[in-house]
């Protein structure tokens, strides 16, 4: 495996930074998870784009244009033969010293990994998923803004213990009026009636890029998508209800707080936009092997 690390393909062993960079020390950096499918780069622009506002919001300098890190990206997935793989991007603050302050780091560390990464048994995209509302509440927007796809994940992986504590295989998150916001790295959808419903970005929930394809897809398909603040009672009694984010991509979720969800078999409308998503992957996206033969 090769390792883009700051302008070279290193070999995974090689691919080290130091224990004072901040990334490290204190989750000052952002990242993304990205994914390619079939040679294709599955909205990289979108993900580069998303990467830059968040270090724009923390005043981190990535030192390239998102051009040149469009390009790193799809450099490191080619360096590595692959056609369907995760990608990881990340951008820590860089080597400082042991105090706060960011301006000690001069140079931010850029890291990408392309690898693979199952998050659920092909089973459970079969037959769904069960999640248990957590006590851990979603970050504050006033804190940190959910749009900051940061390092520090330490909310989220407090969510995910308590959800495997209560043997379930994904946490809801409230936010801290308490309305659904999110799981620990998906977005949450419901669907009532033929509507389909999320929760919106103001309760400080991330904008995920899968969520805002999958409303596309539903719209496409003459559904009514709104994004609307909803409550637990809202899930429990939904037709159907699914997750969506990068590396789930869609999950159907049968199971809230113990309470069967629908038919408690994934939804009619739940596997159409598996499908759609399915295909769209197979076909759209930043090619890969095409830009190395010009
Ligand atoms: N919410 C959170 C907290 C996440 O970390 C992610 C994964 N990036 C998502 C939602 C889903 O976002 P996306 O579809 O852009 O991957």
């Amino acid at each position: 495996m090769k390792i883009y690390l700051n302008g070279n393909m290193v070999n995974r062993e090689d691919a080290k930074v130091s224990v004072f960079d901040h990334g490290f020390l204190y989750g000052d950096g952002v990242f993304e998870g990205i994914r390619s499918y079939n040679g294709r780069i599955w909205k990289l622009e979108e993900h580069v784009k998303r990467l830059y506002a968040s270090a724009h919001t923390i005043l981190l300098q990535i030192g390239m244009s998102q051009r040149e890190m469009i390009d790193a990206v799809a450099a490191t997935v080619r360096g590595n033969n692959l056609h369907d793989a995760y990608i990881r991007l990340v951008v820590s603050r860089g080597e400082g010293d042991l105090g706060l302050d960011p301006r000690k780091c001069s140079k931010p560390n850029i890291i990408i990994i392309a690898d693979k990464i199952v998050l659920y048994p092909q089973e459970l995209y079969e037959k769904g998923i069960q999640v248990v509302t957590v006590p851990t509440r979603r970050n504050l927007p006033e804190a940190l803004n959910a749009q900051v796809k940061s390092l520090n994940y330490l909310n989220n992986i407090l969510a995910k213990i308590e959800a495997t504590n209560a043997h379930a295989q994904e946490a809801l998150m409230l936010s801290s009026d308490g309305y659904v916001a999110e799981c620990t790295g998906e977005n949450v959808f419901f669907v009532r009636e033929g509507q389909l419903v999320t929760s919106p970005v103001h309760l400080g929930v991330l904008k995920g890029i899968t969520a805002t394809a999958v409303m596309d897809m539903a719209r496409a398909r003459g559904v009514d998508v709104v994004d609307q603040t909803f409550t637990r009672y809202d899930l429990w009694n939904a037709d159907e209800a699914f997750l969506t984010g990068t590396a789930a991509e869609i999950v159907p979720v049968v199971m809230v707080d113990g309470r069967q969800v629908g038919s408690g078999t994934p939804g009619e409308l739940t596997r159409k936009l598996r499908e759609d998503f399915k295909t769209l992957t197979q076909s759209e996206g930043y090619p890969i092997y095409e830009v190395s033969k010009q």
